[in-house]
């Protein structure tokens, strides 16, 4: 009798998690901005455990956790229908549902800058071009940061408390008469040296008071290689490798590089995605 009951314990032992495994099917949830140039942050249930990828188009990868979100980043010229497929095997081989989310188009204005000095365009000498080159390679680097945070998710504020809206993100830009690349980010007209505060928690991955066409720079990564970039700083406060909070002044506004009049221009690049900063500032933590 004792064999028995015993054999039959082994039994529902053996069974039970294969049986769960069919029910074993858990959704993420996604909550933010679906437009172009948007994104959204996903999470996954309490209950999945292990680590998943999420796999959001074109080879790119983010990773997600049960205690551990993920922002997707959507472009200006995103497709309009998106899908979000969960890879990656979990200890008890729970199943994530693909998300699937549709954007609507974004709306650009047009706008034209003229009286830029000609080399700040294209630049000309050997000299110019040498320092556009030691530049590049110094963001390449940056770019390849990813904080193991999701500092991100708790929301933005401003960086330039008092300041007027002098350019917004996905305009066509005419620079003296030629069209160039569309503007990716978001520009705060303010009296040079005017505080930047950060945004949002953050790493400070490059700090450099002077780049060719970007003049005084700063690159932060807010967690998982979510990253502002902010341009033309008359004064940086920060170096690489500090960490700041969010509210903390980390330089002041300027003119530098290739700018027309003190601004702050903000970028926000997730993994090579720039999307819409106001967005961000949109978005209501819940
Ligand atoms: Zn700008």
């Amino acid at each position: 009798m004792i064999k028995l009951y015993a054999g039959l314990l082994c039994l529902l032992l053996f069974t039970a998690p294969a049986l769960g495994n069919s029910q074993r099917s858990l959704e993420m949830s996604c909550g933010g901005e679906l437009v172009q140039g948007g994104f959204v942050i996903c999470s996954l249930p309490k209950t999945a455990s292990g680590n998943y990828q999420i796999n959001y188009g074109n080879g790119k990868t983010t990773d997600i956790s049960s205690a551990h979100p993920a922002l997707i980043p959507f472009s200006r010229n995103s497709a309009l229908h998106i899908e979000l497929a969960v890879i990656g095997a979990s200890t008890d081989q729970q199943e994530i549902q693909p998300t699937h989310l549709q954007l609507t188009k974004g709306t650009w204005a047009i706008e034209r800058i003229d009286g830029l000095p000609p080399g700040k365009i294209t630049p000309r000498t050997l000299e110019q071009q040498r320092k556009v080159e030691a530049d590049w390679i110094k963001k390449q680097a940056a770019w390849k940061h990813r904080a193991n945070a999701s500092w991100y998710a708790n929301g933005f504020v401003k960086p330039v408390e008092k300041s007027r809206i002098s350019g917004v993100y996905g305009s066509q830009r005419i620079l003296n008469g030629q069209p160039k690349n569309p503007h990716l980010g978001f520009d705060f007209a303010a009296p040079k040296g005017t505080k930047i505060h950060a945004p949002a928690n953050a790493i400070v991955v490059l700090a450099d008071p002077d780049m060719y066409f970007e003049g005084g720079l700063l690159i932060l990564d807010h967690g998982d290689g979510v990253m502002s970039v902010m341009l033309h700083l008359s004064r940086l406060d920060v170096k690489a490798g500090d960490v700041v909070n969010q509210g903390e002044v980390i330089g002041a506004v300027g003119a530098t590089g290739r700018s027309t009049g003190p601004h702050l221009h903000w970028g926000i690049k997730v993994r090579g995605t720039y999307i819409n900063p106001k967005l961000l500032l949109d978005y209501q933590v819940k």
